[in-house]
């Protein structure tokens, strides 16, 4: 493998991740939360595109314990890297991968009977108990015992004696909305634990909230809250929005790769789709869809050169894009562009991009193709 500070240099479109940024935001959350409710950093594809084991070892150093994933492939890196505290797999993890999650001290989910009977043999075989959270489906239709069921948990905790039940969890989503709607699921999911508690099931950790719960509904945090775009310095929503203090993460950058001048009625890009008006001043840049910059269905407007904005036209291809620079003044091959993120006064969020683009934050940077080298950077701000 090619050190990643000389990739970068080799192909010169890259990410920078601010890990102060990260520390503020994680410490600002643990302080929104308060002592005594435990801070679990989702890190699920690689920290949504930010680098799972740097984002997971900064949130720990600064008020996170525990840290959660979608799988065990992302458990197992974390693991790699050296890094112990506890790790919950949000999503399904196959029985046959019950002896690596035993032998990695790893947290599985339990969300239907059949799967926990399997776990439970799987865990009576390796006679090791295995450490789970139940989940609750309280509205969100994907992974979870309906609220109905919950008759049928108590005889789940005496069936499978292997398990360790350390928690129980349900997920919401309209947090970022529906402020009646995510009160109910509370309440819901509130009357669930109570009744599981009151026949003596310990259950140590309860949590539903994710970020848009955190920031919006404080009556949703239970024992843990489980945040991951809020960490990254997103916002879930304009009715929710990260607090104004928080600091986004992530900045994707290229270069000018050429600068040249078109005639008017000259045509650029695939398909020919851009034709200029006038004379055109254009900077080709190292980057397109094979880093994950959209072509279609529509594209992201504009970047930033020279502290400017600068639209892109034509066609984004396979690892070029075209921008017009005809406004900007002095732009030279090798000058910095910046796809997201700030440049001198300017900036373009994940949150902006997702509207020219009709989707979310969570997208954008989930979208920057992992073969774009991701580079940490520090920026005290506190
Ligand atoms: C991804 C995820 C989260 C984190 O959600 P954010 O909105 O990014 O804070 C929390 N819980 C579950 C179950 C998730 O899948």
């Amino acid at each position: 493998m090619i050190d990643p500070d000389i990739s970068y240099r080799l192909r010169p479109t890259w990410v920078e991740v601010d890990l102060d940024a990260i520390a503020h935001n994680v410490r600002r959350l643990k302080q929104i939360v308060g002592p005594r409710v435990a801070l679990m950093a989702v890190v699920k594809a690689d920290g949504y595109g930010h680098g799972a084991v740097d984002v997971a070892r900064t949130a720990l150093a600064h008020g996170a314990s525990h840290l959660a994933v979608a799988n065990l492939e992302e458990a197992l890196i974390l693991r790699t890297a050296g890094i112990h505290a506890p790790i919950l797999i949000l999503s399904y993890a196959p029985p046959e991968a019950v002896p690596l999650a035993l032998a990695h001290d790893l947290t599985l989910t339990v969300y239907d009977e059949a799967l926990a009977a399997d776990y439970q043999r799987e865990a009576e075989k390796a006679r090791q108990r295995l450490r789970v959270h139940l989940k609750i489906d309280t509205g969100m239709g994907r992974l979870g015992f309906l609220p109905g069921a919950g008759d049928r948990l108590a005889p789940l905790f005496e069936a499978c004696s292997q398990l360790d039940f350390e928690g129980i969890y349900t997920h919401f989503p309209v947090a970022d909305e529906d402020a009646a709607f995510t009160a109910e699921q509370v309440r819901t999911f509130g009357a669930v634990v109570d009744q599981l508690r009151a026949d003596g099931k310990a259950l140590k950790y309860a949590h539903a909230a994710n970020s848009a719960g955190t920031l919006g509904a404080p009556d949703s945090h239970f024992d843990l809250v489980r945040v991951g775009l809020a960490m990254y310095g997103l916002s879930p929503s304009e009715l929710v929005p990260a607090p104004p203090d928080f600091r986004p993460a992530l900045t994707w950058k290229s270069v000018v790769a050429s600068v040249k001048t078109l005639p008017p009625g000259h045509t650029v890009g695939y398909g020919n789709t851009y034709v200029t008006e006038r004379e055109t001043r254009i900077a080709v840049m190292p980057v397109g869809y094979a880093d994950g910059l959209r072509r279609a269905p529509s594209h992201q407007r504009e970047v930033l050169v020279g502290g400017m904005h600068a639209p892109i036209i034509g066609r984004v291809s396979m690892e070029k894009t075209m921008i017009d620079i005809s406004a900007i003044p002095d732009v030279r091959i090798g000058d910095e562009v910046v796809l997201l993120g700030a440049q001198g006064d300017e900036r373009i969020s994940a949150e902006e991009i997702g509207r020219n683009l009709g989707t979310i934050n969570y997208e954008v940077v989930c979208s920057i193709l992992p073969r774009v080298p991701r580079q940490v950077i520090t920026s005290p701000g506190d």
